[in-house]
């Protein structure tokens, strides 16, 4: 399987080990279950910043690694993409960032930093390169290890700072939540006032579309959801205007026709064809779930009015500070509960069926234990 060679090419490059020490918390099968344990990082380099992790978001896509849905788990695993903590030293390049600095790592750690995407901003488009957070092989051959763990070193252009103002604990989701929606938002024109926005699955992901949608864009946003009994809250609460349920004719055909885009945070399979019907001519549907099946969608409803069907994988390094930038001016934040690292287990639970609201985050600065404690 593709995940036990990637490993061994690893193993045999020899680098698998780091001299410094930290403490993770690990997944060491499909089980998923997580355990403390003993990890090493590198030492700073000369473009390295080090950080102290504090918090941790707890994204869906961690559950679907940890438990190898995805088919590519190299365990040991510590998952963890939404890490926010302070920096403790830097390398000898860095221009950034000094110690002391509040600052967050998302969901990558390193690129090929010069294909045409990683020069233009978008490393999230580098061709091959991606090094991600946790669960990858890194250029010096090492597998990554995420946020769930005491300490992490990355390189400068893979860390932003942290407004000040905004939050850790309630700022780390949006490293990989918050990015992941606000840049198919910017990027397809739905951030401006007047635009009506759509946001399919009220999660991790669709309840900060909802905030950034009219806090920062000022725009009209619906929430679209299986779920009667969340109208309240997206509406009184988040801000949305409008609410559909999906599962109501009724209601799904009094909102046809009537949005510019929808920003589709669904990861379970569902037929795209009733979502289009939604849209006005030329509107589009981003996808920034994953669905684990091929999508399902006719053609016709695809090309009659000209509608757009895109994907977005979370964005570029200076559209994540930029994010965090927007976010902070506008007071938007993530909804979370705070948990203890022992916890972690059963939030992962919860996590599956869906019982937070909206993010789980780790204290990991005040309870993540050394692994032999
Ligand atoms: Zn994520
Ligand atoms: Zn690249």
């Amino acid at each position: 399987m593709a995940p036990t060679v990637a490993a061994e090419a690893a193993a045999a490059k020899g680098q698998l080990q780091h001299t410094g020490k930290a403490v993770g918390l690990a997944a060491h099968d499909a089980s998923g279950h997580l355990a403390p344990l003993t990890i090493t990082r590198r030492s700073t380099g000369d473009d390295d910043v080090a950080i102290k992790i504090l918090f941790c978001g707890m994204c869906h896509s961690d559950l679907h690694s940890i438990k190898n849905e995805w088919g590519n788990a190299m365990y040991p695993m510590v998952p963890g993409h939404e890490i926010a903590g302070v920096v403790t030293e830097v390398g000898k390049n860095v221009t950034r960032f000094n110690p002391g600095d509040r600052v967050g790592v998302g969901c990558m750690v390193n690129s090929c930093q010069s294909c045409d995407g990683c020069a233009e901003g978008f490393e999230n488009t580098c061709g091959g390169g991606i090094i991600f957070t946790y669960n990858s092989v890194d250029r010096d051959g090492t597998v990554t290890y995420g946020g769930y763990s005491s300490s992490v070193t990355v390189h400068e252009r893979f860390v932003v700072r942290f407004p000040d103002g905004m939050p850790l604990d309630r700022g780390a989701p949006l490293l990989c939540a918050g990015i992941t929606v606000y840049s198919p938002m910017k990027y397809h024109g739905l951030n401006k006032p007047g635009k009506h926005v759509g946001v399919l699955g009220l999660g991790g992901l669709g309840h900060v579309a909802v905030k950034l949608a009219k806090a920062a864009f000022g725009m009209k946003v619906t929430v679209i959801s299986t779920s009667p009994g969340k109208k309240q809250e997206a509406m009184d609460r988040l801000g949305a205007d409008a609410f559909v349920v999906s599962k109501d004719a009724e209601e799904m055909k009094a909102a046809a026709s009537t949005m510019d885009g929808i920003i589709n945070t669904v990861s379970a399979n569902i037929p795209l064809a009733p979502f289009m019907s939604l849209l006005k001519p030329n509107g589009k549907m981003i996808m920034v779930g994953l669905p684990t099946k091929a999508l399902e969608i006719p053609p016709f409803d695809l090309i009659m009015g000209n509608k757009t069907l895109a994907g977005s994988c979370i964005g570029g390094m200076r559209d994540t500070q930029e994010m965090l930038d927007v976010a902070a001016k506008h007071g938007v934040t993530a909804d979370i509960e705070l948990v203890d690292a022992d916890y972690v287990n059963t939030a992962m639970e919860r996590l599956a069926k869906a019982d937070v609201r909206y993010r789980f985050v780790i204290d990991i600065g005040n309870t993540l234990k050394n692994a032999d404690q």
